[in-house]
């Protein structure tokens, strides 16, 4: 068993069960270290969005221990969930769900905005990630003048913005043309290679095989198979 001071996620005998049908997620265990880029896998219904909402501390396991970078995550109140969540992980998703009414810049800076970081050094990370993944020219563009490739780093530059050591990504090329998906593979390696830890749900096996480190397969609320694919 690996050495739990070095997994930033520890789940332990998680079940999470509905009111109805089998359990979503049926006694789940997974360590993942810090430095991983780890791609879960799985058919639709195998239990993926239920793991993530766990790491994410958005559903409670009916049993079992999440524990994210040392905090159980299943434990938390209200308020130091949200401080979890704001501080701990960052999140990507499919749609990007930036806010249309801000330019890219305001759209980044809002996490920091949230955890009362002052705004002149707000606007130094902010500058900084918008250089460092390549969309500083749009830094005062809308999103809807942006393509899908350039909104999902918008929205990736957002997830980081408070340094969170983990990044969560929920289909994060789901709506992306092939070109736009390719930079985002791109992107998330890079991010990994400069030692983010990473934690993204995809059916899309080309986003798996080109920019995890490791991949783990769900089945039925458990894990069916779990490969390391890449050692960096
Ligand atoms: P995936 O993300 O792999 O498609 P999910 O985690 O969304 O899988 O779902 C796993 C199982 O849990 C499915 O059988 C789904 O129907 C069930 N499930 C998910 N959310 C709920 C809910 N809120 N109420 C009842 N059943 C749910």
């Amino acid at each position: 068993m690996e050495d739990p001071l070095t997994a930033i996620i520890e789940i332990r005998d998680v079940r999470k069960r509905y009111d109805e049908g089998p359990p979503a997620l049926d006694g789940l265990n997974l360590q993942v270290r810090a430095g991983e880029a780890l791609a879960v896998l799985g058919p639709s219904g195998s239990g993926k969005s239920t793991l993530l909402n766990m790491i994410a501390g958005l559903d409670k396991p009916s049993e079992g221990a999440v524990t994210v970078d040392g905090l159980r995550v299943d434990r938390l109140g209200e308020a130091a969930l949200a401080r979890y969540r704001r501080e701990r992980i960052g999140m990507v998703f499919q749609f990007f769900n930036l806010l249309d009414d801000l330019t890219a810049e305001d759209n980044v800076l809002l996490p920091a905005q949230l955890a009362g970081v002052p705004r002149a050094r707000a606007r130094a990370r902010a500058a900084e990630l918008l250089d460092q993944l390549g969309i500083a020219r749009h830094a005062r563009a809308f999103p809807g003048r942006l393509s899908g490739g350039e909104r999902q780093r918008v929205a990736v530059a957002r997830a980081l913005m408070n340094r969170p050591p983990l990044l969560l990504a929920d289909e994060p090329t789901g709506a992306l043309d092939s070109a736009s998906a390719a930079d985002v593979r791109e992107l998330l390696v890079d991010l990994n290679r400069n030692g983010q830890t990473i934690l993204l749900v995809t059916h899309d096996t080309a986003l798996a095989a080109s920019s995890a480190t490791r991949t783990i397969e769900l089945m039925d609320g458990r894990i069916s198979r779990d490969v390391q694919t890449v050692t960096r």
